[in-house]
């Protein structure tokens, strides 16, 4: 079968060289079962690229990742490096990277499965069954605006600035894709800005209507940005996907990831323009950082890295029956009472990095039988 499906493997620092270790084993299980080959580089990111190039993202390292179809990262950084200057630090290559790749929507889904819903901080059953998308702008907004910096006053005090700039092609492609993602999955779409006192959220407001126009089929809500947060814990399954700005999506996103209550099955990937063909510029990653404090243990749960290579199956090669294939292993791996020591309850058994790696295997191999 067709071996043109290019992805380089970014394991990175700590816990993510044995989490993506658990997705190459789904990837010989494809390759065996599904005979779907992919053509798999792997190179070094964060600190280990620090640790042999004295810089966190080698100038090969993100050709490669300019020319290959999906990037698959796992997590950077860890106290070893703490010390090294501040351009060169881990977390610098992977910001270089997504900058580089012009990744301007975070997509970050937040889904409750029924087995999990216990591990959430609200109650039961305002979070059971919840599954939502989060599309944040990443490249843009108050992050990035000029003019910004801490100066000294004539009178001897110190005045800060940032800059909340978009202009309207960066909100227009990430609304775009938004009702795209929307249009996907249950045709309603939440654009969250704060048109009541901000200049770029009226903007946001006008263009996100302006799409709209384009999809029809698709309920638009305008929703303030407090409001949303006040929603997402007051009745969150009232959401389906959000789109927002750079600054309300960071913070709305870990206010969603939160819900589920778990961070180590938390998904995301970041894509960037369409070409002509309309594949796009990808980098999946889990949510969650290196773990110091667990790495070289063989407990990570690797979940959150196996549904990022999910939503690469899904976002990046069209394989979406593939993608559920991946999910369903993973939700009944979990209904099996199979849990990393992050997730472990009562009256469920705990289990290894690689035992869940192999778990998700095996529930595949049922799947596909
Ligand atoms: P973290 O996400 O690495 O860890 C937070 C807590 O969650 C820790 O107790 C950890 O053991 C636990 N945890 C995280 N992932 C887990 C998993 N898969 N299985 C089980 N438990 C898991 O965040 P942190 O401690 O704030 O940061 C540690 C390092 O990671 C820092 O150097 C930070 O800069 C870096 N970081 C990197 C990324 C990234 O690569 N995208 C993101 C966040 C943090």
């Amino acid at each position: 079968m067709a071996a043109n499906k290019k992805l380089l493997m970014l394991p990175g620092d700590g816990i993510g060289p044995e989490v993506m270790k658990q997705v190459q084993a789904i990837i010989e299980w494809m390759d065996r079962r599904r005979h779907v080959t992919f053509d798999v580089t792997q190179d070094l990111v964060g600190g280990a690229a620090i640790d042999k190039h004295g810089t966190s993202l080698a100038d090969e390292t993100l050709d490669q990742a300019m020319n290959v179809d999906a990037v698959l990262l796992g997590a950077v950084g860890g106290p070893k490096w703490d010390g090294v200057a501040r351009d060169i630090r881990p977390e610098a290559g992977l910001l270089k990277l997504r900058k580089e790749m012009d990744l301007f929507a975070n997509l970050r889904p937040a889904t409750v499965l029924p087995a999990m819903a216990k591990a959430s901080s609200l109650k039961e059953e305002l979070v059971s069954g919840l599954d939502m998308l989060i599309v944040r702008e990443l490249t843009g907004g108050v992050y990035f605006g000029q003019p910004r910096g801490i100066e000294t006053l004539p009178d001897g005090t110190r005045k800060a600035v940032d800059t909340q700039v978009y202009t309207e092609g960066e909100i227009e492609r990430v609304c775009r894709l938004a009702f795209e993602l929307a249009g996907k999955r249950s045709n309603r779409l939440h654009s969250v800005e704060k048109a009541n006192v901000m200049e770029t959220g009226v903007l946001w407001r006008a263009v996100a209507t302006e799409v709209g126009k384009d999809f029809p089929n698709i309920e638009l809500n305008h929703m303030y940005a407090d409001n949303c947060a006040m929603q997402l814990v007051r009745r969150p399954k009232q959401f389906d996907v959000i789109v927002t700005d750079n600054l309300f999506g960071d913070i709305l996103s870990d206010c969603a990831a939160m819900l589920t209550g778990s961070l180590g099955m938390l998904p995301s990937a970041s894509l960037g323009a369409a070409d002509a063909d309309g594949r796009r510029k990808a980098l999946y990653e889990p949510v969650h950082g290196s773990a110091p404090d667990i790495a070289g243990q063989g407990i990570a749960n690797p979940l959150a890295m196996i549904q990022s290579f999910a939503m690469c199956l899904k976002y990046s090669f069209d394989m979406g029956e593939d993608a559920d294939l991946v999910e369903q292993a993973c939700r009944n791996a979990l209904d099996a009472g199979l849990r990393t020591a992050d997730i472990m309850e009562a009256g469920t058994t705990k289990i290894s990095t690689s035992q869940m790696g192999e778990a998700v295997t095996r529930e595949l191999d049922k799947l596909a039988a």
